[in-house]
């Protein structure tokens, strides 16, 4: 919605509304958002959500929609549960803080620890908490350089990521992503120790490779960048099982099990980062194993751990790490944490998330939705405007082109995504514009008759672009 219909008191549709609100104008005002384009959002102002329950969020004006971005990846067990609530004002009364450093602890650190440890695959037992996903990011870099360190190398400070990753926001994490529409000019980046490969992006794959192909086209590419690098070199490996804000990547079949096993045989510690994929994106507790069949040394994981309940990240690793780096100098320290690492509240607020998904059985929903939900998405896949429909489980994304036969992508001045989730809010449904994109990865308690409307609403906005852009092109010649 622009900023003329917020001030005009009246929406996209026409319809009445107040004139803007306080929370608009001080919002307006006085914040500076993350990832905020200033022109837009000087024109345009924000969307100001107040309250939201299930799959659903309402606008200051009583406006409902189906938020089928899940918050920003996160909100999975779905808004407004009474037990969390209870669950996290009782903690807040019993101990509202204490710290984790050192050789202090609290119940809520120490039973989600556990807990993680039963749910994570082979040995990844132990886990260091932060606070979201880019701390956990940033922590395994450094995990990686100790780890390297204590084992006698140091010379592996060298990391190897993909393109077009995200893997958070921090000055590492920013470093060790690569999308190209992250990348700024204005911003410095580490450059010397962090490295990247190609994405594996099946629908842009080289022109008459299969998928068997592909798959050995991006592991000997990993070879060959390795050996320029030398594996003495090189400590760790990064990368999404599903690259999500790449566009949702679904990598082919044996690659990720391939550069595991390349990883094993130079100990080059291989980090999932799982911050979206956890917690049953996929259909399960973690993709990396379940889904796609490798044991990394590293998961890290945020977002559906709590929920989005609350703010709190884990750094899941092997026994194998933990031994290397804790045997040995008695002097050994770890000088690495957050004083909000472990917050008590926000265990205890990650420990009734896992209890509510397991008691309600979302894992197994979510395999039976995410499938539907892709099911029922291909059915956009023959809109003129659409030139890929991919995803797995609750995680999913259409991308549309300008032509479908070269797969040539619309001019960024065109915003394809974001005029067609501008429609789709006018039409009750929120998805995220990314380029070309229009992303989805909803809470996991979607139901079936929820995904029909988001497939639809969105089939629907995407039609209504198409038109609009027939028109201009008419108009203009
Ligand atoms: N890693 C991945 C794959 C992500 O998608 C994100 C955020 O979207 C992050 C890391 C960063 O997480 P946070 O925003 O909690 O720092």
């Amino acid at each position: 919605m622009d900023q003329q219909n917020r001030q005009d008191a009246v929406d996209g549709e026409g319809c009445p509304r107040r004139a803007p609100s306080d929370a608009w104008r001080f919002d307006h005002r006085h914040s500076l958002h993350p990832f905020a384009h200033f022109e837009s959002f000087n024109k345009d102002g924000s969307l100001i959500i107040a309250s939201g329950s299930g799959c659903r969020v309402t606008d200051e004006d009583g406006r409902e929609f189906i938020d089928a971005v899940g918050g920003l990846w996160c909100t999975n067990i779905g808004l407004g549960r009474d037990e969390m609530a209870d669950a996290i004002a009782e903690q807040v009364r019993r101990l509202a803080y204490s710290p984790i450093f050192g050789d202090m602890s609290h119940p809520p650190s120490a039973m989600l620890a556990r807990k993680l440890a039963e749910l994570a695959p082979g040995d990844l037992n132990r886990t260091h908490f932060v606070t979201g996903g880019s701390t956990a990011i940033d922590t395994a870099f450094r995990l990686i350089h100790f780890y390297q360190i204590c084992q006698g190398k140091p010379s592996k400070i060298n990391v190897i990521a993909r393109h077009q990753s995200y893997h958070g926001s921090t000055y590492a994490s920013i470093s060790i992503g690569k999308r190209k529409g992250d990348r700024s000019p204005m911003f410095q980046y580490i450059q010397d120790t962090i490295h990247h490969v190609s994405a594996p992006d099946i629908y842009r794959a080289p022109d008459g490779m299969d998928e068997a192909a592909y798959c050995d086209f991006l592991i000997n590419e990993f070879e060959a960048a390795l050996e320029r690098l030398g594996p003495e070199n090189v400590g760790g490996f990064f990368a999404e099982p599903v690259m999500g804000t790449a566009g949702v990547l679904v990598p082919p079949k044996g690659y990720l099990p391939g550069i595991r096993e390349i990883c094993r045989r130079h100990d080059i510690l291989y980090v999932s980062d799982e911050v979206v994929t956890a917690f049953g994106r996929l259909g399960h507790w973690f993709a990396s194993e379940d889904v796609f069949g490798i044991v990394p040394d590293i998961i890290c994981t945020a977002k559906g751990l709590s929920s989005g309940y609350l703010p709190i990240g884990a750094v899941i690793y092997s026994d194998r790490i933990h031994e290397a780096v804790a045997d040995g100098d008695p002097e050994r320290t770890f000088l690495h944490g957050f004083t909000y690492a472990g917050h008590p509240v926000c265990c205890a607020a990650a420990l009734k998330n896992i209890e509510i998904m397991e008691r309600e059985g979302l894992m197994e929903h979510a395999r039976e939705v995410g499938e539907y939900f892709g099911k029922k998405l291909r059915d956009l896949a023959s809109l003129p405007l659409v030139g890929d429909v991919r995803g797995h489980g609750l995680m999913r994304c259409v991308e549309c082109v300008a032509d479908r036969r070269t797969k040539e992508p619309f001019p960024d001045e065109i915003q394809i995504g974001k005029r067609i989730a501008d429609a789709a809010e006018k039409l009750g449904l929120l998805v995220r514009p990314l380029g070309s994109l229009s992303i989805m990865s909803p809470p996991l308690v979607i139901e079936r008759d929820e995904i029909d409307f988001v497939v639809g609403t969105l089939g629907a906005a995407i039609e209504r672009v198409d038109k609009e852009l027939q028109a201009e092109r008419k108009n203009t010649g």
